[in-house]
């Protein structure tokens, strides 16, 4: 779960790591009024949950109420790469003498914290990586004795930050360690961490992603999973109890069982397609359940192909076969569909589409064959006729 910059440096200030004092508001009139109390110079900051706000124009510095009701204006309503600003972070103007970098994230290959750190900040740290290696210093944690202090002075030392925010820089490292650990996120990320003409260092961005599987430890949380930071999908699927989770590609994914969904996501990925999203349909689905399973994959408007893969066992083909069918006739897909069903009833479960004539269904006897046809289908090519 995504949290937006202003709630990122909430977080933050709990646990100690300097952060510009302002407030959230969600028009202009209120932006002058936070501006006024914030103090002037401000910064005018839109609130989406994606990054590269200041090159789409959504970061704007203001120096009066005029410039503020003008940044406002124009950047409320905007849209930053598909997500549309509807609140605005109003925060005192910081004066920058460097920006750095500092991440912290579980490597799950290493199975270890990793704490990162930069003094090529405020820019793509992926470029940084990328081109100047070096520049970015990678430090494993043994997750059991957390981050000391002389590791957090050590990775400062290493990136070459100026000597005297060595410690400014080791208890932001810390503190961000802390956010990451306390909170139970899988991602804490400030770009840039900004040093200031006084030498102080502090969070000029916040990058937050917390696991919301354990949001119930967190109380006090628990409000964000209902705002704007979940996927408007997910939240539907979480009320009608479906296991859903959406992902970055065009093919939708419905299965029975988590291990067979998830074995699903890697035989389209191995053939080169990218899911839309998980969906764990669960046993003994029945034809309902199956049809608004699918209304929640085609509520993603990125699918342009979906598959259905069914081991049939307490859940049977037939009845999954006749949820398609109802899911046909109500919503009208204008995609087209894959489906292999395998197991109890498979024999009925694959007549009945047949008999329905349901347009642009194909059907796959393995999941392998499943895989690539749906693959082909989501790049626009064709795999024969539908049956
Ligand atoms: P992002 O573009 O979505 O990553 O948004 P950031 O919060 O990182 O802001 C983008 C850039 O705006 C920063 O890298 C800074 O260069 C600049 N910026 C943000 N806040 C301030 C500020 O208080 N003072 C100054 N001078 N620049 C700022
Ligand atoms: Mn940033």
């Amino acid at each position: 779960m995504d949290l937006l910059e202003y709630q990122g440096k909430q977080l933050f200030a709990r646990h100690g790591l300097k952060v510009s004092s302002g407030e959230v508001v969600d028009n202009v009139e209120d932006a002058v009024a936070a501006a006024k109390r914030v103090g002037y110079p401000v910064v005018v900051k839109a609130q989406v949950l994606i990054g590269g706000r200041g090159k789409a124009g959504g970061v704007k510095l203001a120096s009066d109420a005029d410039e503020v009701r003008e940044h406002a204006g124009n950047i409320l309503g905007m849209d930053i790469r598909g997500h549309t600003v509807r609140k605005l972070w109003i925060e005192h103007a910081s004066d920058i003498a460097s920006e750095y970098y500092a991440s912290v994230l579980l490597d799950r290959s290493a199975k270890q914290p990793l704490v990162m750190f930069s003094t090529e900040g405020g820019v793509d740290i992926e470029e940084v990586a990328e081109q100047t290696p070096e520049k970015l210093i990678r430090h494993h944690v043994d997750a059991l004795e957390g981050l000391s202090r002389e590791e957090a002075v050590q990775i400062a030392t290493d990136g070459k930050a100026d000597a005297d925010v060595i410690d400014g820089v080791a208890d932001a490292l810390m503190a961000l360690y802390e956010v990451w650990l306390d909170e139970d996120a899988t991602l804490a990320e400030i770009n840039p961490l900004i040093v200031t003409p006084e030498r102080e260092v502090r969070a000029l961005d916040a990058k937050v992603s917390l696991d919301g599987n354990a949001l119930y430890r967190h109380p006090e949380s628990q409000s964000l999973s209902d705002s704007e930071n979940e996927d408007p999908i997910e939240r539907r699927a979480k009320e009608q109890g479906v296991q859903y989770v959406a992902l970055d590609g065009d093919i939708g994914i419905l299965g029975n069982g988590a291990g067979l969904v998830m074995s699903t996501l890697d035989v389209v990925a191995g053939a080169g397609g990218a899911p839309a999203n998980f969906l764990d349909a669960g046993g003994g689905s029945d034809a309902d359940k199956i049809k608004q399973a699918v209304a929640l994959i085609l509520a993603n408007s990125a699918v342009k192909a979906v598959l259905f893969n069914i081991f049939g066992g307490i859940t049977r083909c037939d009845e999954v076969a006749r949820g398609l069918i109802a899911a046909f006739a109500d919503i009208k897909p204008s995609v087209p569909f894959v489906v292999r069903l395998d197991g109890t009833n498979d024999v009925e479960g694959r007549r009945l589409p047949q008999e329905a004539a349901l347009p642009n269904v194909y059907a796959a006897q393995t999941m392998n064959e499943a895989a690539e046809k749906v693959v082909a289908l989501a790049a626009g090519q064709s795999v024969g006729a539908p049956a």
